[in-house]
């Protein structure tokens, strides 16, 4: 989590740095900071609050500092309060650094770094990396084990020996006052991105702060670093190898960042889904000969039809979009398949076979959870492919193979169109699979000309935001809600639930309706809202006892329906209605109306949706 974006060009560094913070605000909000530099003087702004509490307390910008560094922080290591707040100096008070990430091993470098007679001013475990980087400075190579090749810059040496000390993830931005023109990145575990302008750079822990100034851009690999004067810039190892990186393009455009006319990011992004599906499936779906092309993995598709055991993995709401897909391999591919949390799959010494795959799930491609389970199951030998957003991200970088959701930037905290469109890569590789492997050409046919229709129908359901938030608005005042769902919708009960969770803050649970009657079912009290998803399918009749056993105990019933539907008519409280669908494509549709009913309740709840409490975007420690 946190954002951290740093400038040297010829520009006035403050308003570029506030902008980028701005741009990196969803990935941490809790405090923020700038530090400039202008000859030999490093001047810090820093303050609890959201990047506005930064700006309230900023001077007008002082055109001489064309050098700076920004955090934008999600508190790790002490509260979020002013002294907290990044960017942190080192005891000398020459060395500045933001850091994204966790020092797992920041207490013993403190207490050693203590006896040495350093002071700390924070409760940080990026305090210590600034002390350590002065401590090196100060003292040159004189020190035991710390030789400086000859003619090696000061700064860039005293860092480098710095990081041999660290334990943990970090992206570091980090200044000198010995050294007005020189900017360093560093990188392992949390990401970091140089954009290369035109005598300009930004480093940033994501494109979004880069891309107003250019789309070209170094993606520094773990344990790299990034020297930058004006001079140019110079990648190399923490060992000082030099290493060559590729320039690349940015593939999103600022447009895709912006609001465009909405009030917040997550309904944009709801709203987005039918051109943001059509894009993902866009040259994939071969309607002519009814086949799915999936060219990351195409390589890897004789060996995913002899798969013998797929293991999913993935945290929070691509969990739930895991689950989808373990139902969908196995029913069309009859693959065994299971779904892991990847940080409960990295430490239970999974058994991995001949024949076992890792599918890893994640919107940001660098959830740490899930990071750490990819090189978990590559060390344990399985093939190891990924469905991520970011392109370049870790992930992507860190599995052998992988599918791009291509539904560009996901903003907003509480994930939407991530969610259907990691759904949508996972049905048509089953579809894939399953036209090779189970069912026939007439059936694969069938659902790939279903498929294409989902982002027409979730168009239908978006018409009725306006009547979901009146069934919001009638239930709001309700602290306690109910998810229920069967099959294929049952994952969709536990994402429904979770949105609510993440931006209402009203407590949600969701479950499979059936487990209901073992024990949830002593919670319904009179008026308790409990949203069924009770679509046409296998289970219909079942879920429909559920429905009257909650009714008969005074809870009040939500339902999302097919569209036509008179009998759920007479049982329900409120109606939400959808096309219909093959059970096992509705996932794509049913989650719809529970986005828009946890986005309605959060904002009549008057919360800022785009930045619930205590969250952040994408999850990068442990
Ligand atoms: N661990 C650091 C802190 O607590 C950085 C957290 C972050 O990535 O925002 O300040």
């Amino acid at each position: 989590m946190c954002g951290i974006v740093a400038y040297l060009g010829r520009k006035v560094a403050q308003p570029i740095l506030v902008e980028g913070l701005k741009r990196l605000e969803y990935r941490g909000y809790d405090s923020a900071g700038v530090a400039l530099l202008a000859g030999d003087a490093i001047r810090i702004k820093k303050t609890s609050g959201r990047i506005s509490a930064l700006e309230a307390i900023l001077d007008e910008p002082d055109s001489a500092e064309c050098l700076g560094v920004g955090h934008t922080r999600w508190a790790t290591h002490g509260e979020p309060n002013t002294a907290n707040a990044h960017p942190h100096l080192d005891y000398t008070g020459k060395v500045a650094v933001v850091h994204n990430g966790i020092i797992e091993n920041y207490s013993t470098l403190r207490t050693w770094l203590q006896t040495e007679h350093v002071e700390f001013a924070s409760e940080t475990d990026t305090e210590v990396i600034a002390a350590l980087i002065g401590y090196f400075y100060a003292n040159g190579s004189g020190l035991e084990g710390s030789e400086r090749s000859d003619g090696q810059n000061r700064f860039e040496w005293a860092v480098q020996r710095a990081i041999q000390e660290l334990h943990g993830t970090f992206g570091l931005a980090i200044l000198c006052s010995d050294f007005p023109d020189m900017l360093i990145g560093v990188k392992r575990g949390s990401p970091l991105i140089l954009g290369v302008g035109d005598n300009e750079y930004i480093l940033a822990s994501d494109a979004a702060a880069i891309v107003e100034h250019t789309t070209q851009a170094i993606y520094l690999s773990d344990n790299e670093m990034v020297t930058v004067t004006s001079q140019g810039f110079h990648t190399k190892t923490i060992d000082n190898v030099t290493v060559s990186k590729d320039v690349k393009q940015i593939e999103f455009s600022l447009e895709q960042i912006e609001l465009g006319g909405f009030p917040y990011h997550m309904l944009k992004e709801i709203f987005e889904q039918p051109k943001a599906l059509s894009t993902c499936m866009g040259g994939r779906i071969d309607r002519q000969n009814n086949k799915i092309k999936l060219g990351g993995i195409a390589s890897y598709l004789r060996e995913l039809t002899r798969t013998r055991r797929l293991i999913l993995t993935a945290c929070g709401t691509a969990f739930h979009a895991s689950l989808v897909g373990e139902f969908l391999f196995e029913q069309l591919a009859r693959i065994p398949a299971e779904t892991e949390y990847a940080s409960e799959f990295r430490y239970r010494n999974p058994i991995i076979e001949d024949g076992t795959v890792v599918l890893s799930i994640s919107q940001s491609g660098e959830t740490l959870d899930t990071l750490a389970a990819v090189e978990e199951a590559k060390e344990r030998g399985a093939t190891v492919l990924g469905i991520v957003n970011v392109v370049g991200s870790s992930i992507a970088r860190a599995t052998d193979a992988g599918i791009y959701l291509h539904v560009g930037p996901e903003i907003g905290v509480a994930s939407t169109k991530a969610f259907t469109a990691q759904v949508t890569v996972l049905t048509m590789l089953a579809i894939e699979l399953g036209r090779r492997k189970h069912i026939s050409s007439d059936q694969a046919d069938g659902y790939i000309s279903e498929l294409s229709q989902i982002p027409d129908k979730i168009s239908q359901i978006l018409d009725q935001s306006d009547h979901i938030r009146e069934i919001a608005s009638a239930n709001v005042d309700r602290d306690n809600w109910l998810f229920l769902g069967r099959g294929f919708n049952y994952p969709v009960a536990l994402e429904g639930a979770l949105k609510l969770k993440e931006i209402s803050y009203i407590h949600a649970e969701g479950l499979p309706a059936a487990e209901m009657k073992h024990g949830p079912i002593a919670l319904i009290n009179d008026g308790m809202p409990a949203v069924f998803i009770a679509t046409s399918g296998p289970q219909y009749d079942k879920i429909m006892g559920n429905i009257a056993e909650v009714k008969a105990r005074g809870g009040r019933i939500i339902v999302v329906a097919t569209q036509g539907d008179e009998r759920i008519e007479r049982c329900a409280d409120h109606l939400i209605t959808i096309p219909d669908a093959p059970e096992l494509l509705q996932p794509m549709l049913t989650v719809v109306p529970l986005q828009l009913l946890a986005y309605h309740a959060a904002v009549l709840r008057g919360h800022d949706v785009d930045k619930p409490r205590n969250l952040a975007k994408s999850v990068t420690v442990e």
